[in-house]
């Protein structure tokens, strides 16, 4: 991804308007069903491949559109504003391309990132348990050919959806290692049931258990040194923060709805004082993409200013919305319980209390 703001700014621009048109043509007016129906929301995220929406980051020697870093964090506020399912899906997918992007593996690169840019082959990812701390999760142990791969797998979404998924497992050697898994069960590798969960349960989420799965070398995507994923986690602690106002967004446009069908001179006070707030840290955080150039700890308050605000934008639009809000048909309570997962998504200790602070 260019961190750039590159001469191909128009495309660009004409890229997120298209993004736009499809999300409010074709996905926001079956938001409710994309929230419950997995078949609907896998033709949404196909409609996504088709229009290219799924290799924005991908290189274009990739396939690609390889877009600046800045229209795509533009493209996720965008995506999470008109349906957090398809948000949430479509991040599992993009995280195993980005995976795929700094991988060494040639090979497996040139196989899989213009099939997954466009959506013919779809990947999720399973490596949360690498932020546990204690004893690893997922262990692996280098074998002649590749590696052995025992323990449990706590999170991966997207059951039936995608073929494959990019697993996280430590080595004896507290190395992180990453490598292609098939989605499906055979020996040495299960999967639990779908969850049942508050909030995303229509993208089928699933544990795995391993036990002395085999990994053939080919199919490793990377190996990281220890504290790899912690200092990630740190350099790209605004990336899921963009997730956050999108769902922010997504209250304020109903709390905009309320106020026009009920008038209520407070609604639109409240309205535009939000506004201003989402506005305000939308363009804080888009400006401070580049970790070199704004500190951690700035960073990890505007992530969890962005939490904050998704939680306070999705509570207005339940309030506005009255007892209707509660019917499961009703957006408000939909982007209510979204907010829930935009807060927790990639959480870490420290995005955790920072969420928390901003509470008192
Ligand atoms: C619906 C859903 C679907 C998801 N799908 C995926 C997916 O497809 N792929 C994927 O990789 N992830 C997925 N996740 C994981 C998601 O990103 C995690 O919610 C996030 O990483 C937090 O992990 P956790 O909830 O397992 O909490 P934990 O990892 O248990 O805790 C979060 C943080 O708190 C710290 N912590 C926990 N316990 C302690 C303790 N006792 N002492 C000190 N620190 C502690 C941890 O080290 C960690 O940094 C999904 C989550 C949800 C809710």
């Amino acid at each position: 991804m260019q961190t750039d703001i590159s001469p191909k700014i128009s495309i660009e621009e004409n890229l997120l308007k298209s993004a736009q048109t499809y999300f409010i043509e074709q996905v926001l007016p079956q938001a409710a069903l994309l929230d419950r129906d997995t078949k609907a929301l896998k033709q949404a995220f196909q409609g996504m491949g088709d229009r290219g929406l799924l290799g924005l980051n991908v290189p274009q020697q990739w396939g690609g559109k390889g877009v600046s870093e800045l229209t795509y964090r533009r493209f996720q506020i965008l995506v999470a504003r008109y349906s957090g399912a398809l948000a949430f899906l479509q991040t599992q997918h993009q995280g195993a391309v980005s995976k795929l992007i700094s991988s060494p593996n040639a090979p497996l690169k040139q196989t899989y990132l213009p099939l997954m840019a466009t959506g013919e082959t779809l990947v999720g990812v399973g490596f949360s348990q690498l932020r546990r701390q204690g004893k690893p999760l997922m262990q692996a142990i280098p074998v002649k050919g590749g590696y052995r791969l025992t323990g449990e797998v706590p999170w991966i979404t997207g059951w039936g959806i995608f073929e494959e998924f990019i697993i996280g497992a430590t080595l004896p050697t507290s190395e992180s290692l990453y490598g292609m898994v098939p989605f499906q069960e055979e020996t040495g590798l299960s999967f639990s049931q779908p969850m049942e969960l508050a909030v995303m349960g229509v993208t089928n989420t699933v544990s795995a258990t391993l036990t002395d799965w085999f990994l053939p070398s080919d199919r490793l995507v990377s190996l990281h040194p220890p504290g790899t994923v912690q200092e990630n986690d740190r350099k790209n602690v605004l990336h899921h923060g963009f997730f956050a106002l999108g769902c922010a967004q997504a209250g304020l446009d109903i709390l905009k709805q309320a106020y026009q069908r009920k008038t209520l001179p407070f609604l639109s006070q409240v309205l535009d004082s939000l506004t201003e707030e989402v506005t305000r840290c939308t363009e804080t955080m888009l400006g401070s993409l580049s970790s070199k150039r704004v500190p951690y700890e700035k960073r990890l308050q505007l992530r969890g200013w962005a939490i904050n605000l998704a939680q306070r934008c999705t509570q207005g639009a339940v309030t506005a919305s009255s007892g209707g809000a509660n019917f499961l048909s009703h957006p408000a309570q939909r982007v209510y319980r979204e907010a829930l997962v935009f807060t927790v998504l990639g959480q870490t200790t420290e995005i955790m209390e920072e969420t928390l602070n901003q509470l008192r």
